[in-house]
């Protein structure tokens, strides 16, 4: 994509490293075998700045569930609310593992909405984690 050629190789990797070379959204390592994208948490499409604070590295599925939205509906109350934004708040506010590791359980609207947008528990997602978990690599400790 066009948006990717404009992140230097700098600013990509003090997305990455800011990251703990994970996903911002659903926390996978990034040894998937398939480099992550740089995510513009407010699309560029509404005004996002290529810069560090507002970017996240994200991994391509999430990235592509996420889309230029910054906004979902809550499941349990049905309203819009905004997006995580891994920029300005903290993950384990919003979202907690579940108690065998394998899905990611929102928190708050913001949690729960992100959890259903960017489908953080996908079956694919779901099988991966039961192997990062016997390798010893899930859930993250941070
Ligand atoms: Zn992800």
């Amino acid at each position: 994509m066009s948006r990717r050629k404009t992140i230097s190789a700098r600013l990509r990797r003090q997305v990455a490293e800011r990251a703990g070379h994970r996903c911002s959204y659903c926390r996978s390592p990034e040894i998937v075998g398939m480099p992550m994208v740089v995510d513009h948490v407010i699309p560029q499409s509404a005004g996002g700045i290529t810069a560090l604070e507002n970017l996240a590295l994200a991994c391509y599925r999430c990235n592509e569930f996420k889309g230029a939205r910054t906004s979902a509906l809550d499941p349990q109350t049905s309203e819009m609310v905004p997006l995580f934004n891994p920029c300005v708040q903290e993950w384990h506010r919003h979202f907690v593992w579940s108690d065998d590791g394998l899905r990611i359980i929102g928190r708050t609207a913001v949690g729960r909405a992100t959890v259903e947008a960017l489908r953080l528990n996908n079956e694919w997602l779901v099988s991966a984690r039961r192997i990062w978990i016997r390798a010893g690599l899930h859930p993250p400790l941070e």
